[in-house]
């Protein structure tokens, strides 16, 4: 989608809309959140549905992914647009006039959506402790000086993908520099949100490109890194190529109605009906009127 084309998409609230209800028919048939029955009348002008069968009234975009944030259909485009083009959340929330922790909702949604409706795939893909042969290098070293297992309880996340590792450690490994399977790993998050966690990778294939994108983040926590490693495998498999589109997809289909996986927070749920969805984010909220 081209600039242009985007543009004509968010010129009004109305075209917004218009746009983002048709991307929800094409990614799951409308369907009553209460009954799942698809057969719905449109009411309020367009606002809500309305169930046939248990007359449930309902904003058309619950029980999806992107109804997770309570905002308009033109900044959801432009938040998702800006995502694509890789806008720190500051920038979103700036270019956009949605409050900063709404934006951060957001684009936890959007990373949640991108690992869709099973989780995060790496979740538990750890290196075996065995294989790992972590070692501490001695200051001003270039090669392993001393072999010393690190402790268990110091590593909060590991994964592997080939030959290339990612291990995140807390604050407490006060060494220089971390070795894991002979090869020397570079510390990804220098930042100081998350203190206590450090990241570590190799430099080859994927972890270049996951790297770049980590260290912009300044601290990523252990919870969260398997939905961002969902974000970088997403953009690695589709760089070159544009991700609108296919992020809107992926943001309009049905969120599950049980946590795929770790990092998911219980929402604040306020309505009795809402037992189906009180363990996961993105609401399906009926705007009960
Ligand atoms: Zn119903």
């Amino acid at each position: 989608m081209t600039v242009l084309d985007f543009e004509r998409l968010v010129r009004t609230e109305h075209s917004a809309r218009l746009y983002l209800l048709e991307r929800c028919e094409s990614a799951g048939a409308p369907r009553c959140p209460a009954c799942s029955r698809e057969k719905l009348y449109v009411v309020e002008g367009g606002k809500r549905r309305r169930c046939a069968r248990c007359g449930h009234t309902f904003n058309p975009f619950a029980g999806r992914w992107l109804n997770a944030a309570k905002i308009g259909a033109r900044e959801w485009l432009w938040l998702v647009k800006l995502f694509e083009l890789e806008a720190p959340a500051t920038v979103a929330a700036a270019e956009t006039g949605v409050s900063y922790p709404t934006v951060l909702k957001a684009i936890g949604a959007i990373r949640r959506a991108i690992a869709g409706a099973s989780g995060p795939g790496h979740a538990g893909c750890g290196t075996p402790r065995d294989r790992m042969r972590l070692s501490d290098l001695a200051a001003g070293e270039d090669g392993p000086d001393r072999i010393e297992a690190v402790a268990e309880e110091r590593i909060a996340f590991t994964m592997n993908v080939g030959d290339d590792c990612l291990i995140m450690t807390n604050r407490r490994l006060e060494c220089p520099a971390l070795v894991c399977c002979g090869r020397k790993l570079d510390v990804v998050d220098r930042g100081n949100s998350f203190p206590r966690l450090r990241v570590y990778c190799s430099a080859k294939g994927f972890w270049p490109f996951a790297k770049e994108r980590l260290v912009k983040y300044h601290g990523v926590s252990s919870e969260k890194l398997p939905w961002y490693l969902e974000e970088m495998a997403f953009r690695w498999n589709g760089r070159g190529t544009p991700l609108f589109e296919s992020l809107l997809d992926r943001l309009c289909a049905y969120a599950p109605a049980a946590p795929p996986g770790p990092g998911y927070r219980a929402p604040r749920s306020k309505t009795s009906s809402a037992t189906a969805n009180e363990s996961f984010e993105p609401s399906h909220e009926t705007d009960t009127s």
